[in-house]
């Protein structure tokens, strides 16, 4: 064979294993390899294509971010009009639907939807390959934003099971940014001193008209397909069979989604989807009902304006209007000081908002908020609520301008904003503000977890003098505790045996805990998994770190500042004095260095506690399928990684040996399950 057809054949393989990958990444959320062995398949794809530029294709997984900048969009008709759904507000209005569609054309099935609150996208393939992409733009014309779609990952750019004889599709979706996505996006923003972005969907918006394909993929943009428009040959009977066609094909599909018969199911499915509303990972703002038959949405037709076949169900609006009583100043755990607005209580979609942020100064000004204004406030999600924009029209013309202080409203000192940074800060370490926060943080969830050390035992221990930094935390004593409001010998053990317990922490957890500038979890993680001991990592320079993917020159300069501040290198020898040491992973714990993976859903635990009550013991949990897996633990209906796990022979236990091995259900563990459909 000839080196060239070798090459090709290589390329060829690696473009469909990469895409195999993608799709188990990005469309199943369940991947088979790690993020690096990915890596190295994706790098060694684009040296192929590299040196033989003859190799490359339009639909290779190097392509996604392909893209140069344009200066504008190109126009692109829809040959389907992308039509808008009618809007309904109260179950009786969803009733008067229902018998609307049954006097046309009797009892129907429905499907269920959640209405993701992003932005309309059209894609088309032809010959199986992915063609041209456009957002909604009137329902006739739309931009052609191709290239920003293409660096989406969970949109496929040739359609998978074999099925590229399928020819000519199209389908629609909703082109979203998860909610965490839009927080970093927004924190990032506000420290480049760039507006921020309002809520998700203005965000998801403002990411797929970039004019640099580069800077939307940066975004982490995500899709749910919920269409088929169109597509040659053989066209499945009802909607449901064509979003699990679409699924087949390789598209995402919302894994809420689920077929009712008559009015009651539906109504009781859009109250379960409104309850579900905060814990997703995404904005809804509805729930979508269309008739399942394709047959009986023909015969139900069109008005002019919206099919009569299907409507959108909307839940209680997120924002309100509420009066603005004042701007108070908050010092954060790293001095960044935040104007928070205080509003008159208003209840936004049955929570009760009375304080918002405002970022910083210059958003204040930029948005021209004035205490008194009458503010139009928005909640996405588990977002903190912002101020959207002031109404000037209700102004009496007596609202002052916000001023920041010149001192710490905390402790007094001067506070600081350096030349072309945005964020005014208190550079006092010993502020009692930046004191509680950093104690708060270090006890948190995410940092050290110690149970039973929250906000307001920290404030009590700091008013009793018994501590004063977070080494301190490791030499309480019971008695100590007992001084406490609250505390009786019983919750006093408790408190001291969960800090002996986090002693021996996670690395990535005690970094997150230290409150490194610039360092959050997804930081914390990448340098433990490179430098796995605390001692190794001081030790980097910070054009090492600088040099680490993921990782910026800002982030590496604060770390290595972080690290050579005397002050510090105090504090860290305090800790392991104190006997506070990083776990490497293989010491100490019942599941020391052993490895687990789950699958399925579990009877007595949630998976997030199964998962962190194997890391407590010492264990790792795998991310897929592989060899190095010591136990796949299956609950009831696992996916596909238990017959991954059965062909590669890796032991598959139940819940209740898994329990053997790790020791009893923790307290406080509480169930949650979600049943999929797909
Ligand atoms: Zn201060």
């Amino acid at each position: 064979m000839a080196l060239d057809e070798t090459l090709r054949r290589r390329a060829e393989l690696l473009r469909k294993e990469i895409e195999e990958h993608n799709y188990r990444y990005y469309v199943l959320d369940s991947p088979t390899i790690s993020d690096y062995e990915y890596d190295m398949l994706l790098k060694e794809l684009e040296r192929l294509e590299k040196g033989h530029p003859g190799l490359a294709t339009p639909d290779s997984p190097t392509q996604r971010v392909g893209g140069a900048p344009v200066s504008e969009f190109a126009e692109v008709s829809h040959r389907i009009p992308m039509t808008s759904l009618d809007n309904t507000y109260n179950p009786d209005e969803l009733r008067e639907f229902h018998a609307r569609v049954i006097k046309a054309v009797g009892e129907v099935e429905y499907v269920v939807e959640p209405k993701i609150d992003g932005l309309g996208v059209s894609l088309v393939y032809e010959n199986g390959v992915l063609l041209c992409g456009a957002t909604r733009g009137d329902g006739r014309t739309g931009e052609d934003v191709t290239s920003n779609l293409r660096t989406i990952r969970s949109i496929p750019l040739r359609l998978r099971g074999g099925k590229e004889q399928i020819g000519e599709i199209e389908v629609r979706g909703e082109v979203y940014l998860p909610i965490g996505k839009f927080k970093s996006v927004n924190e990032e923003r506000g420290k480049n001193g760039e507006p921020v972005f309002a809520n998700p969907r203005n965000a998801a918006a403002g990411s797929i008209r970039q004019l640099n394909p580069k800077i939307a993929a940066s975004r982490g943009l995500d899709i749910f397909t919920y269409t088929l428009a169109d597509l040659r040959g053989d066209f499945p009977k009802t909607h449901y069979e064509s979003l699990e066609l679409m699924k087949e094909l390789g598209f995402r599909i919302n894994p809420l989604i689920r077929k009712c018969s008559g009015m009651d199911e539906v109504l009781s499915r859009c109250r379960e989807l409104e309850e579900m509303r905060d814990s997703l990972d995404y904005e809804i703002d509805g729930a979508v009902i269309k008739v399942d038959s394709f047959e009986l949405q023909k015969k139900l037709g069109l008005t002019s304006k919206h099919p009569r076949w299907a409507v959108a169900y909307k839940f209680a609006a997120r924002n309100r209007t509420t009066k603005l009583l004042d701007i108070e100043i908050q010092v954060g755990r790293t001095g960044k000081i935040t104007p928070v607005a205080i509003l008159e209580p208003v209840n936004i979609g049955g929570v009760t908002v009375s304080r918002a942020t405002l970022h910083n100064a210059e958003e204040v000004e930029r948005k021209d908020v004035r205490i008194g204004d009458t503010v139009m406030v928005e909640r996405s999600g588990d977002v903190i609520p912002q101020v959207v924009r002031p109404l000037p029209e209700m102004r009496s013309g007596n609202e002052p301008h916000f001023v920041m202080p010149g001192a710490c409203p905390e402790c007094g000192k001067p506070l600081s904003k350096p030349v072309g940074e945005v964020d005014t800060r208190c550079t006092n370490n010993s502020c009692p503000a930046r004191i509680l926060w950093r104690l708060k943080h270090f006890a948190s969830r995410d940092s050290l977890d110690i149970e039973g050390l929250g906000p307001q035992t920290i404030i009590q221990l700091l008013d009793k003098g018994l501590i004063e930094d977070i080494a301190d935390i490791f030499e309480l004593k019971r008695q100590d505790l007992l001084k406490l409001e609250g505390f009786k010998e019983k919750s006093a053990g408790n408190l001291i045996s969960s800090i002996e317990k986090s002693r021996n922490a996670e690395l990535a957890r005690l970094l997150n805990g230290l409150g490194i500038r610039e360092v959050g979890r997804f930081t914390a993680q990448l340098l433990s998994s490179r430098y796995k001991t605390l001692e190794a990592l001081s030790s980097a320079t910070e054009e090492e770190l600088a040099g680490i993917a993921g990782i910026g020159p800002k982030t590496a300069a604060s770390i290595a500042t972080y690290f050579a501040s005397d002050e510090n290198v105090a504090l860290l020898k305090k800790l392991s004095d104190l006997g506070v040491s990083a776990r490497k992973g293989t010491c100490g714990g019942r599941l020391a260095g052993r490895k687990f993976l789950f699958t399925g859903s579990l009877e007595s635990i949630s998976r997030g506690d199964a998962e962190k009550l194997v890391t407590s013991q010492g264990g790792i949990v795998a991310s897929g399928v592989s060899k190095d897996v010591d136990y796949v633990v299956a609950g009831s209906d696992p996916g596909s990684k238990y017959e991954k796990a059965k062909e590669l022979g890796i032991e598959i236990i139940g819940e209740s040996e898994f329990f053997g091995l790790a020791g009893p259900v923790p307290n406080g563990s509480k169930k949650q399950t979600q049943k999929t459909l797909f």
